[in-house]
């Protein structure tokens, strides 16, 4: 008889071996201090960088380790699962994708290695704008050539790590929308060196919020930037964020995967040890079930990530899956989030638990980096041929 399929969180077991020692040295105490000084993880980032799992899908030409998506996925779950925060650095992985598939061979050569051996960090993605949201080719941000440049001006919202990255990919307007036939024409990708650019027309304000995500506001006032920052062709830009997003997706939802198994970890043990009334409150159906459901949707939502990243590693097309997994993902850790918490009573609410900063955390997946609803309108429009909603 045919053994069954290995179950996803058994993928990699050498990896994620790895990646749990290293973590064991960032327990919680680690978090809930940088998280109180809203302070970023440098060590915890600098130790990932050095044991090579932020280069993992860097190609080994460029120095990188040349892993599979599913290992890469790997690594952010086992991250998420030993109560670490990812979102310091997860970028760094997927960003150079779009320099790996549309930059030139010049611009390959100067970039991914250095950032394979993490002496250059590129984790700042720069798309979401305050005026235009989720309508991404509605941003105002332009870059317009001069000679041997460009100069861009417009404002970013939401920059995430901008202060701890020394590259930016910036995705700007190089021909007005009302120039172009389609909206998705007329936006550029540039790689912008923030090194040269911070004071000369780049300003980096950060942006305190409900997660220790270090996060910022960008504003490009008149920066000069050289012709050769352009990545692939002018006006493809959009094409070329697209076609990182599918790996985002996955990425992002086996974070989730982690967290949900995290909760549901910690919930299990709280549940066993806690007693209440003379009994442990685990023997509570009104506490079991709620562990028991969330286990389920997170069991459910590990193998559409495994489906996604096993198509998207074979170049078939994903739209549809990775979508899917990142839906699924982050409503199993959300739902697993809100059990975790109930479970521990009033201690969830206490600070010491790590559980109140798991669950603001996990929060953030429901908005980024693609809120829910532009997940269902997706799936809504484009894999069920219901009508275009907006
Ligand atoms: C901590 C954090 C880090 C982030 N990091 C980055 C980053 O590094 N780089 C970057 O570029 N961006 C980043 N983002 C931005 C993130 O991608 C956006 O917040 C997200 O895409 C949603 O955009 P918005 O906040 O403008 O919401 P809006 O677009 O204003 O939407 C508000 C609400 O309306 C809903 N909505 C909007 N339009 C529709 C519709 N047509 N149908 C149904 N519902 C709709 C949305 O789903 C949402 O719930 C980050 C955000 C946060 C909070």
């Amino acid at each position: 008889m045919q053994a069954p399929p290995e179950h996803p969180s058994e993928s990699y077991p050498e990896i994620r071996d790895s990646v749990r020692k290293l973590c064991a040295g960032f327990p919680g105490e680690y978090w809930r201090a940088l998280d109180q000084e809203r302070a970023y993880p440098t060590a915890f980032v600098n130790a990932l960088s050095e044991a090579g799992f932020l280069a993992a899908l860097i190609p080994e030409d460029f120095g990188g380790s040349g892993l599979r998506l599913g290992a890469a996925a790997a690594i952010l779950e086992e991250i998420q699962l030993a109560g670490c925060n990812g979102g310091a650095c997860h970028a760094q992985m997927y960003i150079m994708g779009t320099v790996l598939r549309h930059g030139s061979e010049g611009q390959k050569q100067r970039y991914l290695p250095a950032i394979a051996d993490g002496s250059l960090r590129l984790q700042a993605f720069g798309v979401t704008e305050p005026t235009s949201g989720s309508d991404t080719t509605s941003i105002q941000t332009f870059a317009r050539l001069a000679g041997e440049h460009y100069v861009v001006n417009g404002q970013k919202v939401w920059t995430s790590r901008a202060e701890h990255s020394d590259l930016m990919l910036l995705l700007a307007r190089t021909t007005p929308k009302d120039q172009v036939e389609k909206r998705t024409a007329g936006l550029s990708v540039f790689l912008i060196d923030m090194r040269d650019a911070l004071g000369n027309g780049l300003t980096i304000k950060p942006l305190p919020a409900m997660v220790n995500h270090a996060t910022t506001e960008v504003f490009f006032d008149d920066l000069r930037i050289p012709k050769d920052a352009l990545i692939g062709d002018e006006g493809r830009g959009f094409r070329y964020i697209l076609s990182g997003m599918n790996a985002e997706r996955i990425l992002i939802a086996a974070e989730c995967i982690g967290d949900a198994r995290w909760f549901i970890e910690k919930a299990t043990r709280y549940a066993t040890e806690r007693e209440v009334f003379g009994r442990p409150i685990g023997k509570n159906q009104g506490i079991q079930f709620p562990i028991a459901r969330a286990y389920a949707a997170t069991q459910a939502a590990a193998l559409m990530v495994s489906r996604a990243a096993a198509l998207y590693e074979s170049h078939a097309d994903c739209g549809a899956e990775s979508n899917m997994a990142k839906l699924l993902a982050s409503d199993a850790s959300w739902q697993a989030a809100d059990m975790c918490m109930q479970t521990h009573g009033g201690f969830g609410l206490a600070v010491e638990y790590d559980v109140e900063r798991k669950f603001r955390e996990t929060r953030l997946y429901q908005v980024a980096p693609i809120s829910t609803n532009l997940i269902l309108s997706y799936l809504g429009e484009h894999v069920l041929g219901l009508p275009r909603s907006y």
